[in-house]
């Protein structure tokens, strides 16, 4: 019998690293109470996400290029995100990285934490040589305003309906992305938007509880898919 394949979402800020690194660079390097209530209006749905980071690119200026790689390199993984990977690459999961934040970080915490090779999908942000941020989209879709990046279509764009597909999230733009999947791994605003929705999901602390789950969902013989996943892929397929 055919192995069961599983397919890996994965959230980054917060969820891969302990912090947002995302906020903590516009806390940072921002005015914090401009930064503040632009991230509160976005939490209350007020504006959407790529206004949120247009927003706040406007908000910091200009950065010293230097003092933001450092304060990036400052940040940190969760611990067990590593063996994670291990684990993926052992039982030969594919994993991919959805991000609602930055190119520019991703690649340098990834690269300090010794990570190579893991596909992601974020937004992108420039640093021009006098310090100003830019962002761009390229995986912007007006129909998922909560995400500058839209999840939910690389969901769909790496996964069949053979597949069992398994988001790890822990926030806002994890949202309407989770709902496409079927075992949902949730933290923080993710978990409370779950049980508010009653969407069934896991909540975990760290990596080596969803290694762990996932080790007792590989060893299950009559695994089933969450239906209104399977139905919100449905559609989405259609619409494709
Ligand atoms: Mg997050």
């Amino acid at each position: 019998m055919k192995k069961q394949e599983f397919k890996v979402f994965v959230d980054f800020d917060g969820t891969i690293t302990i912090e947002d690194v995302g906020d903590a660079i516009f806390s940072k390097f921002g005015e914090t109470e401009k930064v503040n209530n632009i991230i509160s209006d976005l939490l209350c749905d007020k504006i959407s996400s790529r206004q949120c980071w247009d927003d706040l690119c406007e908000c910091v200026g200009s950065v010293n290029k230097k003092e933001l790689e450092d304060f990036i390199c400052s940040l940190d993984i969760e611990p067990t995100f590593k063996s994670f990977i291990e684990f993926c690459r052992d039982q030969e999961i594919e994993l991919y990285v959805l991000s609602d934040g930055f190119d520019f970080y991703i690649d340098k915490v990834f690269s300090k934490a010794g990570l190579i090779g893991i596909k992601y999908y974020s937004n992108k942000l420039l640093v021009d040589d006098y310090g100003k941020l830019s962002a761009s989209y390229p995986y912007f879709d007006e129909g998922s305003p909560t995400s500058a990046n839209c999840k939910k279509n690389h969901i769909i764009n790496h996964s069949s309906d053979d597949d069992f597909t398994i988001y790890i999230g822990d926030g806002n733009s994890d949202k309407d992305a989770a709902q496409y999947c079927d075992f949902i791994f949730a933290k923080k605003d993710l978990a409370r938007f779950c049980s508010m929705e009653r969407i069934s999901f896991y909540p975990f602390n760290n990596f080596d509880d969803v290694k762990n789950k996932i080790n007792e969902l590989l060893s299950k013989k009559n695994l089933r898919k969450r239906h209104q996943a399977q139905l919100k892929r449905k559609s989405a397929y259609l619409a494709e």
